[in-house]
């Protein structure tokens, strides 16, 4: 009884990471010092589809200088679901901004629409998509409440690297987008983000904040135009990011592979796992099952078997408005009705066929 752990995510390295974050180290210096970080900004926005891209030092920081540079600001409210990590909300108050959490959908766990065009008022200044678990938010729903009201739609879609509608990949297509490399995330730096964007304007704004309010056609040294952030990823992490990002496609494949595998295997079950609906692509950045209502489940004795046989096992978010820094919202029952149905799986990319079995050996006997 001694099985291997089986890790809910492990980041894919290669010798190609090895070899750049080895050149960067011993090279990237001096003149060079940037040269990985614009490397991977660039070939990042290419494989996205968009103009301008910025590195960070994480997807917080992405949201937070986003959200700034729109002007959001004390007493302004930002729409975002319920069901979340909390590093979508929490820029929002560093800003004085507050979250406003509406209900989700049933089936992708995201934004429900028509909720949010309820909680719309005169303070609204953006609606925030997470893409959650790789699943895409209803974009033209959203897009086109932004449009009626006047009010940007932003895209978290740090779950969701190689998910797309209509061939538009998440991220590219609110007006800004953020990712986390974090080393839980489909493509890694070991910490890191992404800020993206199709808008010319609100890019150079960014880039300004994120070097601490220095315009790029400033003159003076060491003088800076407003008050800034610092939140630029380093160039060490941007060489394991150029190998991620040439790898990315493979990456994305894997990542696929397992939610695929995991699907087979638990299609006669009472249960449902992240949906990919027409015109839809899913990156499937973690294969998460809802158990149907009604069917009896005890997702505690399931991670304990887990545990037992050394898987990691993942509870599914919590509201975010059931945390103690926000006020409780039960009446968005769907976000509060999900998690004591849902696991995430694991999920990493050279997961093989015989841990998944194990895996779903697990699922299978506490649902039968
Ligand atoms: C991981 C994650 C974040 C946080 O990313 P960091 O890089 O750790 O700041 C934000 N939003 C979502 C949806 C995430 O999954």
């Amino acid at each position: 009884m001694s099985a291997d752990r089986i890790h809910y995510t492990l980041p894919s390295i290669t010798e190609l990471e090895i070899r750049y974050v080895e050149d960067a180290i011993r090279h990237g210096w001096g003149e060079r010092c940037y040269e990985y970080i614009q490397r991977f900004e660039a070939a990042f926005a290419k494989h996205l589809g968009v103009p301008y891209a910025i590195a960070t030092s994480s997807c917080t920081g992405a949201l937070h200088m986003g959200m700034a540079a729109l002007g959001i600001a004390a007493g302004d409210e930002v729409i975002l679901a319920d069901t979340n990590w909390i590093a979508s909300a929490a820029p929002i108050t560093y800003l004085g901004a507050k979250p406003v959490f509406v209900d989700v959908l049933p089936d992708s766990w995201c934004l429900d629409p028509a909720r949010v065009e309820a909680a719309i008022t005169p303070a609204t200044k953006a609606i925030l998509a997470v893409h959650l678990y790789g699943n895409l938010c209803n974009m033209d729903a959203l897009l086109d409440i932004g449009a009626r009201h006047g009010i940007p739609v932003i895209e978290d879609a740090a779950e969701a690297l190689g998910s797309s509608l209509r061939g538009a990949a998440a991220g590219a297509m609110g007006a800004f987008g953020t990712f986390s490399f974090h080393g839980t995330k489909t493509l890694t730096t070991g910490e890191g983000g992404m800020f993206i964007t199709q808008d010319r304007a609100l890019y150079e704004r960014v880039l300004t904040l994120s070097n601490h309010g220095r315009a790029a056609g400033q003159a003076r040294q060491f003088w800076p135009d407003l008050l800034g952030f610092k939140y630029k990823m380093s160039n060490l992490q941007a060489a394991v990011g150029c190998a991620q990002v040439e790898r990315l496609d493979e990456l994305i494949a894997a990542k696929r592979r397992v939610f695929m595998a995991y699907r087979e295997r638990l299609a006669d079950l009472p249960l449902t796992m992240n949906p990919e609906g027409a015109e839809q692509r899913n990156g499937f950045w973690m294969p998460t099952i809802v158990v149907d209502e009604g069917v009896r489940f005890d997702r505690e004795a399931l991670l304990a078997a887990f545990r037992a046989d050394r898987i990691d096992g993942r509870v599914f978010f919590w509201p975010l408005s059931q945390l103690p820094m926000f006020t409780p919202r039960p009446e968005n029952r769907v976000a509060y009705g999900l998690p004591a149905r849902a696991l995430n799986l694991p999920s990493y990319h050279d997961l093989g066929e015989a841990q998944i079995e194990r895996v779903v050996a697990h699922v299978r006997s506490a649902i039968r």
